[in-house]
């Protein structure tokens, strides 16, 4: 069975706005008003109150009060029913009149309210930062040291190597007998050591050096890491040296890669990926055999100068015309140097680099004098901004 729309009671009513009906409007306005006048004048109050939302700022309220109520608004035109009254409904219409003349100027000056409010609102939570910063300029920069070696772990972190550091004051066992030198090796005269001399009363600092080279970092890698290890230990080393070209304190870099199969040829392939990073070509280089007691094979890194070009029909400064610039020590990891690590070497091999950061930082920046990096002259290092 269908229903319709009529079969429910009130279904036609008027949802809109209600309007009082006509008894109730003479209750209000006294005997003789007119029921149509009247509610042409509510009609028009309605009106002003369904659009009162679209003044959102004084000046659309402004509009809105000279449609509405202006001299010529939609309100004061209505007067003009007056004249067509019968003399006993002119008083209430008038009454009527100024009532919701009076009810829509309270309309208007509420909303008024309602944006001052807002606007106040509005004010409040604004926020002015009144930070006056400092108009400084930048003061001081970085090492030139320092940014070389910055350079060197972001390109050997970009091809997997971890990034260690080890302690500055070192176990003898670490810095020279774990590294297939033995107290008695004829290396260790290479290397002028500062020996920490003990405590007074106490022995255990008999076996502390400065560490000479970042070579005991590989000892402690291998002590506390599995195959495969790659890392790179770059840091301060110090030696007894102090000429025109050594310095007693100085900064070298430390290569270690070990894992089952790995080849002098992985070494060479990383040393050639490494410079094209780093110098930003491709630059040729070459090992020569060499004797380090840590590797066996051992062999010196070199690289094509990258700066003959730079004096062309004269001899370069700083390849001293040999076309080729020595970067460093290289070769396989000695067994016996995995052994002290912990590692097999039947089933292990690993290869391992070292070389100065500081003459990096010189063939980068043309510096001369090895000095000049560590003398903290302002004059030098001001040369060198962020
Ligand atoms: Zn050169």
């Amino acid at each position: 069975m269908h229903t319709s729309v009529g079969d429910f009671p009130g279904a036609r009513c008027n949802f809109g706005v209600r309007r009082p009906r006509a008894p109730a409007l003479r209750r209000r306005y006294g005997a003789g008003v007119s029921d149509d006048a009247i509610q042409q004048l509510q009609g028009i109050d309605a009106e002003l109150a369904a659009r009162l939302d679209e003044a959102v700022d004084p000046e659309k309220l402004y509009a809105l009060q000279v449609e509405f109520l202006g001299k010529k608004g939609k309100l004061t035109a209505k007067r003009a029913l007056m004249g067509s009254l019968e003399p006993a409904g002119k008083k209430a219409f008038g009454q009527a009149f100024n009532a919701i003349k009076a009810a829509m100027e309270g309309r208007v000056a509420g909303r008024k309210e309602t944006l001052e409010a807002q606007a106040r609102l509005a004010e409040l939570s604004r926020i002015q930062d009144l930070t006056m910063l400092p108009q400084r300029g930048h003061v001081g920069s970085v090492h030139p040291i320092t940014s070389t070696r910055r350079a060197l772990e972001t390109v050997f972190r970009s091809m997997g190597f971890d990034v260690l550091d080890g302690p500055h004051v070192e176990a003898e066992q670490y810095n020279f007998d774990d590294l297939n030198i033995a107290s008695d090796h004829p290396a260790r005269d290479m290397q002028d050591t500062f020996f920490v001399a003990p405590l007074s009363g106490g022995q255990a600092a008999a076996d502390l050096v400065l560490r000479t080279h970042t070579s005991p970092v590989q000892v402690r890698a291998m002590l506390t890491r599995k195959p495969p290890i790659r890392i790179i230990a770059p840091g301060t080393v110090f030696r007894r040296d102090d000429d025109a070209t050594h310095s007693p304190t100085f900064h070298q870099i430390e290569g270690l890669c070990i894992d089952e199969g790995v080849s002098m040829a992985d070494l060479k392939a990383t040393m050639e990926r490494f410079v094209r990073a780093f110098f930003g070509a491709d630059l040729a280089i070459r090992l020569r055999p060499s004797y380090f007691p840590f590797v066996e094979p051992g062999a010196e890194f070199d690289v094509v100068c990258p700066f003959c070009e730079r004096t062309p029909g004269e001899t370069c400064s700083v390849c001293r015309g040999s076309h080729w610039i020595e970067l460093g020590g290289s070769g396989m990891v000695h067994p016996n140097v995995l052994r002290a690590g912990g590692i097999d070497p039947e089933r292990y091999t690993g290869w391992a680099f070292g070389f100065g950061i500081d003459r990096m930082a010189m063939l980068l920046h043309g510096v001369s004098h090895l000095r000049l990096m560590f003398e903290g002259d302002v004059r030098f290092l001001e040369q060198f901004p962020c």
